[in-house]
């Protein structure tokens, strides 16, 4: 696969077909049941075992940890094909591979690799990263989850809130203080797992959005987690879960470009069906600038996301190129969902067409793996810091 050559916009001949079989999986299996599934707050177990059963829980991950060894690109490609129908699939695939499973390839040691990835590649279970607490998102640094070793164990007391697929995760990746004092240089990151003794998993948050993604609270009070299942040395953890969100930004980035999409493809279809003043309201100038607009910046959104995708599939350094990619198709997403309401009039504010639910979804994109404000922070440290780069 010529990836690493390929102009941004560009997608190979395997990229293609990937995106293709994707799609189609997507309209065949996904679309016909979500707004059912929305409506209910029902989590897709059946769709995320199809998915397994595809192999497509371990898209990027090596293929030698039972996944399917494929470049960022493709993995971004399959976040937006299911987002276009699903943003609550979408959220449970990129969590569960950028989030539970990619930090363990990149960080952790043989034994971890070969102990924890092959079960989360194969969709034996699914997994999370939990982060974020009470007191303490935007600023991790200032996590408060206590990790005091006690001979060759950990002691892990806290609570994590907001945890994608906790309900049915099989693995966790959990950040937590080894150190009292010293900032972020105190955080290191565990993988622990399901049902160990002093984990508790938490009731489903009520949310705006993404109703069929699983999101709760977990809580640990006094759990022992062996020391050997600490990723990497103590006090790198921070590090850790900083270049682990730049991977998943791309990735988010996409899910954003998939519901614009989908909201697009809604509203273009309505406009050209619905008739006012004795013509479609397509033919209303208005609209159809309205039409416009939005598709050209979804393919501005388009061009960020495959330029971060492949400067990270070629080696070269991405992270601003990522948040940028975020942070864009993120507003856009909103801007687009919005403007797909008013293109359906008062009918696209009722429950019974989708861009009501993918304008809710696509919220998410501007909040989760950093905020919109966060990713300008990231931006103008990089413009301050390194230049302009070109
Ligand atoms: C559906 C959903 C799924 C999630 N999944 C996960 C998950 O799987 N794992 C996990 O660990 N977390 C997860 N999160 C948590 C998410 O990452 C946090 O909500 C996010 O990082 C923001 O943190 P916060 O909610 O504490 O907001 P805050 O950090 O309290 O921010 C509040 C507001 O202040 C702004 N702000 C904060 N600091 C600054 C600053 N320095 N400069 C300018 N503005 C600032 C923010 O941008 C925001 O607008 C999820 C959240 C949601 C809603």
């Amino acid at each position: 696969m010529e990836s690493t050559t390929a102009a941004p916009n560009v997608l190979t001949d395997d990229e293609v077909m990937l995106r293709d079989t994707i799609r189609r999986f997507a309209e065949e299996r996904v679309l016909p049941g979500e707004l059912e599934r929305d409506h209910a707050c029902r989590f897709h177990a059946e769709l995320v075992a199809e998915l397994a059963e595809m192999g497509f829980l371990g898209i990027p991950v090596p293929e030698q940890y039972g996944g399917a060894g494929m470049s960022t690109m493709c993995y971004a490609l399959t976040v937006e094909e299911i987002a276009k129908v699903s943003g609550s699939l979408a959220l449970t695939l990129a969590a569960h591979t950028s989030l539970g499973t990619m930090p363990i390839v990149d960080f952790g040691t043989e034994e971890q690799k070969r102990e924890f990835v092959p079960d989360l590649a194969s969709g034996k279970h699914l997994g999370s990263f939990a982060l974020t607490e009470p007191q303490a998102g935007s600023d991790s640094g200032a996590t408060k989850t206590s990790a005091t070793r006690d001979g060759d164990h950990y002691v892990l007391s806290g609570q994590k809130s907001w945890i994608t697929n906790a309900g049915y995760a099989g693995s966790f990746v959990v950040t937590a203080r080894t150190s009292a004092g010293k900032g972020s240089d105190g955080i290191s990151a565990f993988l622990v797992r399901r049902g160990v003794p002093g984990f508790a998993i938490g009731e489903p948050e009520k949310k705006l959005g993404l109703h069929s993604s699983d999101s709760r609270p977990i809580f640990f009070d006094g759990c022992r987690v062996p020391a050997a299942q600490r990723l990497g040395p103590e006090g790198e953890g921070f590090k850790y879960f900083m270049k682990t969100l730049d991977r998943g930004r791309i990735v988010i980035g996409a899910m954003a470009l998939g519901l614009a999409e989908g909201a697009l493809a809604c509203a273009l279809k309505y406009a050209k069906e619905r008739k006012t003043f004795g013509k479609e309201i397509a033919a209303h100038q208005a609209i159809a600038f309205k039409l416009a607009d939005m598709a050209t910046q979804i393919e501005a959104a388009r061009l960020l996301i495959h330029q971060a995708a492949r400067k990270k599939d070629a080696g070269l350094p991405f992270a601003r190129d990522a948040a940028m990619a975020k942070l864009f198709a993120s507003e856009m997403a909103m801007r687009v969902t919005s403007d797909a309401i008013q293109i359906h009039g008062g009918y696209g504010y009722t429950r019974e067409y989708h861009v009501e639910r993918m304008f809710r979804d696509a919220k998410l994109c501007t909040i989760g793996e950093g905020t919109s404000e966060i990713q300008r922070l990231v931006i103008s440290r990089s413009l301050v810091q390194e230049g302009l780069g070109y």
